[in-house]
């Protein structure tokens, strides 16, 4: 049986045909270079069709840092341009409290004066605050927008509040004392495993 190549009309034997799989019924081409060219007309604009002309649900990634707040301005800037709406995250390492523990378990004889649970309660307001800046933002610019604090890991809480996110937006660095890399270690992941487009701001 022949079928015909979408792209050049050539008739060609069914079981040699290339076949490119699409939704609904495979499309076959007569060769690979067919194949790259891909299906015209409509059908080739079809998988455009899905996404969104401009991002509506925007996730930004904000740790307090110079770039994460221009992150923020970008992603306003966008949300203001689709009528769409920011959601502003930040995450508190629960290391870092496992990490105070320590450090106040072992100088318990010292008495650092503060317990675990106010530690975590100033974490909190200090995320909070880094968000309090964002949210200025959004609300000078008429810009829609949610703010939350996470006490999770960062990497987790990023990718987990961009799931159903258009896309998300973040520093390409953040307080991290290490200097030298284009990006800090959590962009870099973030990058690596989100399945929401990234986009990255210095
Ligand atoms: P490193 O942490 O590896 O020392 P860094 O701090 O310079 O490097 P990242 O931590 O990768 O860089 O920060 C990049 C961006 O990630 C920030 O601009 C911000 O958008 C986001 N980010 C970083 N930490 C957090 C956090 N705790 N909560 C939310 N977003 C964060
Ligand atoms: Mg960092």
């Amino acid at each position: 049986m022949l079928v015909k190549c979408p792209v050049c009309g050539a008739h060609t034997p069914r079981d040699v045909a290339v076949e490119v799989p699409a939704r609904g019924e495979p499309v076959r081409f007569c060769s690979a270079r067919c194949a790259e060219e891909g299906v015209p007309g409509e059908d080739a604009a079809a998988p455009l069709a899905e996404l969104p002309a401009l991002p509506r649900r925007i996730v930004v990634a904000v740790d307090g840092s110079g770039p994460a707040q221009r992150a923020v301005e970008h992603a306003a800037s966008l949300a203001r341009a689709a009528d769409g709406e920011l959601c502003l995250v930040a995450a508190v390492d629960p290391r870092l409290l496992r990490a105070f523990d320590l450090v106040s378990g072992a100088a318990r004889t010292v008495d650092l004066g503060i317990a675990p649970d106010e530690v975590q309660r100033l974490l909190r307001d200090d995320a909070a605050a880094q968000l309090e800046r964002g949210a200025r933002l959004c609300r000078e610019s008429g810009v829609k927008h949610s703010t939350r604090v996470e006490m999770s890991p960062p990497l987790a809480a990023i990718l987990e509040a961009a799931e159903e996110a258009d896309l998300l937006v973040m520093g390409s660095r953040g307080l991290g004392a290490i200097s030298g890399a284009v990006l800090g270690s959590l962009s870099h992941r973030v990058i690596a495993e989100s399945r929401t487009p990234v986009l990255v701001v210095h």
